[in-house]
Formats: C-alpha cells, structure tokens, sequence
C-alpha cells in the first residue's frame, strides 16, 4: 500500500491511496479529532493501512504534499555508513555521535524546489532512507521495533558544510525534501536487499545498499525512542552513503530507493545572500566534489 498526503483544489489537506488509477482520497475513513493533519491521525488511529477501501472515486487537481506534512519531529543519523565516514574524515561515526534533529518545516514534497539560502557556503546533497513512525514508542526493543514502523520513503537531508551545529546546517526551509508516498513495510519487504541511488543532474553521485546502515532500522527506533518519545508520523532519516557533493542553482536532485519510489527535486540560488555565521572552514570536512568513492573503483 503506497499513501500520499495532498491538498485538494479548495486547499484542504487530504490524505489518498495511491492505486494503479490514481490517488483516492480516503480522509473520510480517518478518525476526527487529535493533533495533526489526517496522515498523522490515521496512523494515530492505529487502522491497518491495508484495510482502508480504494472504491472512490480518483482524486483530480491535488497538490502533493510531504507524506507526513507535520510530523511532531524529524530525527537524523548523522554518520551510519561507513564509506561516508571514510569520506568525511570522520573519527566517528553513529555509535558515538548518537542523532540529531531537524526542524519540521524544513519539509517538502516532490517535485518541489530546494532554496538555497547563501551565495558564499557549500551545500550538499544526502540521499536518505526514511522511516515513518506508526505508533507511540518509548523504550522499543530491537526485535520489536518492526511493529513501530508505519512505512518508509525516500529524503534528501539538503545540508550546510561547516562547523554550525547540525541542527542549524540542516533546517533552512525545503532541506528536507520527503516522498513522493508512504510505502507500508509489506510492499516495501526485506530491506536487506534495498538499493538507493542519488543522482544530480542526471550524473550518479550515489549508490548504496540500505544492509550496509551501521545501525540499521530496529536499532535506530530502539536507540531513538530511548532518548525521546517517538510519535505517530515522526520521520527517521536512516543516514547517507558516500557521495555527497555540492550542489548549484539550477541543479536537478533525484534519490531513488527500491520498493520505495523516486523523489526529485530542483534546486535554486535565487534570492541567496551572505552567510551571517562564520562556520564555513571549520566542522566535517566533506570530500572533494563529484568524487564518489563508487568512481574511484572502491565498489
Ligand atoms: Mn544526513
């Protein structure tokens, strides 16, 4: 079962199945009341996914938002490959960094457009795999963090290079592209044999299998929830694989995960000014541009 959020012509936010048809807005099975927009409370709700009834009619005119528009929190792996650390010259790596967060506003649909906010920093993309959780969760265990999971979706963490805190470097306004659909665990299936694929501007940057997580998904969830309580709908980006580089006005950016869709964004420099903080030659040192560690025959 793939799932969107959208709004439609009149502007409300609705939420839709995604079927071989087209999206059917399936908002009138949500229950009322409880924080959020539909997307979080149908999966506050704790309806299974794949019981709710595609017979509407298609939905015409929607405009595709984030699959989870307003998650309580969105929370990131900082260094969980390891041919990333080894890019960034990192001593470490999840085990001893732990994860940080983004601003829920950073958060955009497909097809939309990354803003670029200076003309005088580096900025990068990250291809992430992200999991969307589905119920309250505290304290998981590892082995039980699957019942957790409410689906996954492909993220791009739009990142700062430099020594500011994350936080900051990864919560300007579009650096969290999500989607383009919430993808349920039984059509995703085994992540194991997962592929993700970045490419800017038509030229591959990225290719990773989702096995090689440092921390792979039940033990981000268990270590997450140990440290905050997760809410329906709050998004976990898994971390990147090498191949960061930068990127420009004008640039295309595309992640492709298997199972899990394709999201495609365009970037622009318009309006950028100075950078006010002064981080630009401290912090992770990120590679040499267009360099992926895949071109250099290391894969
Ligand atoms: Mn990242």
């Amino acid at each position: 079962m793939k799932l969107c959020s959208f709004l439609d012509p009149s502007g409300e936010h609705r939420v839709g199945v995604v079927t071989a048809a087209g999206v059917v807005d399936v908002t009138t099975q949500v229950p009322a009341g409880g924080p959020g927009g539909p997307m979080r409370r149908l999966l506050a709700a704790g309806t299974d996914l794949t019981t709710l009834r595609t017979d509407g009619p298609v939905v015409e005119g929607a405009r595709q938002l984030p699959p989870v528009p307003d998650p309580s929190k969105i929370v990131a792996a900082p260094v969980n490959y390891r041919d990333h650390q080894t890019e960034m010259s990192q001593d470490s790596h999840i085990a001893a960094l732990g994860v940080f967060l983004k601003a829920p506003s950073s958060l955009i649909a497909d097809a939309e457009q990354v803003v670029l906010p200076y003309h005088d920093r580096r900025f990068d993309q990250e291809g992430e795999l992200a999991v969307v959780i589905g119920r309250r969760a505290r304290h998981v265990r590892t082995q039980d963090a699957a019942d957790y999971v409410a689906g996954y979706t492909c993220l791009l963490d739009m990142t700062m290079r430099g020594g500011e805190d994350r936080s900051v470097r990864k919560s300007f306004d579009t650096f969290t592209p999500t989607g383009p659909h919430l993808v349920t665990p039984e059509e995703v299936g085994p992540l194991d044999d997962l592929e993700l694929h970045t490419w800017v501007g038509g030229k591959l940057r990225q290719r990773a299998d989702i096995r090689d997580l440092i921390w792979a998904v039940p033990d981000l969830i268990g270590y997450v929830s140990s440290v905050m309580e997760l809410l329906p709908g709050d998004i976990i980006a898994t971390g990147t694989p090498a191949g960061v580089g930068a990127v420009h006005d004008g640039d295309d950016i595309t992640v492709e995960i298997t199972r899990v869709g394709r999201l495609s964004v365009t970037v622009t420099g318009k309006g950028a000014t100075a950078c006010p903080t002064r981080g630009k030659n401290s912090g992770p040192r990120p590679p040499a541009e267009l360099t992926p560690a895949f071109e250099r025959g290391r894969r």
